[in-house]
């Protein structure tokens, strides 16, 4: 398989630039959303990046680029079960990130913003970094690890399985997969096995 790298691991990359322009947002939320599907998230999973998508590239338009021309530049990058998205503009810049990133603060209360982005963009992601420099631009990038379902291995062959999770022993599948169908293994123990081996297979 060509997307994925030489141990096997799943690799994966969109590269999206858009205009800031409102009407874009929905095309990125939904592209982005698109190309997450390959690591077959649940609907929740889904919704929850493109929350978080929809607030990281609100935020170009409407403070980075503050309404006027400008381009976004928003890149996925999959690599075994987690996406990242970074979503980047070279609009104005963030002061105080600190302080944006907190609850409720906006600096356009004016446009009744509710300052509430970032905190639904470390809600539903598992991680959030943010850098910013005064008027050079503002980057964030998103990961979310995609959870590997009960019900959904216990449906799977061995076979299916393997393919599944491309780069990890072969072994070590067997091994879960039997303990797991058993009921000895729980769903948090396979995860951490899988984590594990993915960590490995770097
Ligand atoms: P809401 O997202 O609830 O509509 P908000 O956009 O003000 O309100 P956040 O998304 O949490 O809230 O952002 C907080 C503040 O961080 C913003 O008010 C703005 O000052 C600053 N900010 C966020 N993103 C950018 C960006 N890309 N460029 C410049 N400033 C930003
Ligand atoms: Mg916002």
């Amino acid at each position: 398989m060509n997307n994925n790298s030489k141990s096997g691991v799943m690799e994966d990359t969109l590269e999206l630039i858009i205009d800031s322009k409102s009407e874009n947002e929905s095309f990125a939320r939904v592209a982005v959303a698109a190309f997450c599907t390959r690591l077959d998230p649940t609907l929740e999973e889904i919704t929850d990046i493109k929350t978080a998508v929809s607030e990281a590239v609100t935020n170009c338009i409407v403070h980075g680029y503050e309404g006027g021309k400008g381009k976004i530049y928003i890149n996925v990058n999959i690599t075994g079960n987690t996406a990242e998205v970074i979503v980047k503009d070279y609009g104005v810049g963030i002061e105080n990130i600190e302080k944006a990133m907190e609850p409720l603060y906006t600096t356009k209360p004016e446009q009744e913003r509710s300052g509430m982005g970032f905190s639904f963009m470390e809600a539903f992601m598992d991680e959030l970094e943010v850098s910013s420099a005064r008027n050079k631009g503002t980057t964030v990038i998103m990961r979310k690890k995609i959870r590997i379902r009960k019900d959904e291995i216990k449906e799977m062959t061995f076979e299916e399985l393997r393919e599944r999770f491309k780069g990890i022993k072969a072994n070590l599948i067997q091994k879960n997969y039997g303990l797991v169908h058993s009921g000895m293994f729980t769903l948090e123990e396979l995860n951490q096995e899988m984590d594990i081996a993915l960590w490995k297979s770097y």
